[in-house]
């Protein structure tokens, strides 16, 4: 079923607790936790517990829980007293994607160059 959990998926294993991560905000629906391999002073990963392979199919199938990614990313910019961020969503593996479970990056912390990548 969509949405279930994934034993071959990293992050569904983060969720269930079977991979220790630093979990910096949780919610009944989210976790987000920071990225072993920060790419900024802030370097923080936002996922829904449910398992859709990235952020479109998760906005398809649970529209709230897509938004709630960036209410929470807000959140842990807020936490970390960054005032400007910027939030990737790596969508395939020709764009980086690595990890098929939805995830957000947060990233922020120092000045981050302009444009997209
Ligand atoms: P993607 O490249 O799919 O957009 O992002 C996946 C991210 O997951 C990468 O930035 C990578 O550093 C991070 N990552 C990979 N394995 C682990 C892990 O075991 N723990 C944590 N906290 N992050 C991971
Ligand atoms: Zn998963």
């Amino acid at each position: 079923m969509a949405g279930e959990p994934q034993a071959d998926c990293l992050f569904c294993k983060i969720v269930a607790g079977g991979i220790p991560a630093t979990v910096v905000r949780r919610t009944e629906r989210t976790l987000a936790f920071r990225d072993i391999k920060p790419q900024a002073p802030t370097h923080v990963l936002v996922v829904p517990h449910a398992h859709y392979p990235n952020a479109a199919e998760l906005a398809a199938a649970e529209p709230q829980v897509a938004a709630e990614l960036l209410t929470e990313a807000a959140a842990v910019a807020a936490d970390e007293g960054i005032e400007a961020y910027r939030l990737i969503f790596n969508t395939g593996a020709g764009a980086g994607q690595t990890v098929f479970h939805a995830h957000v990056h947060v990233l922020g912390g120092r000045p981050l160059r302009e444009g997209m990548v």
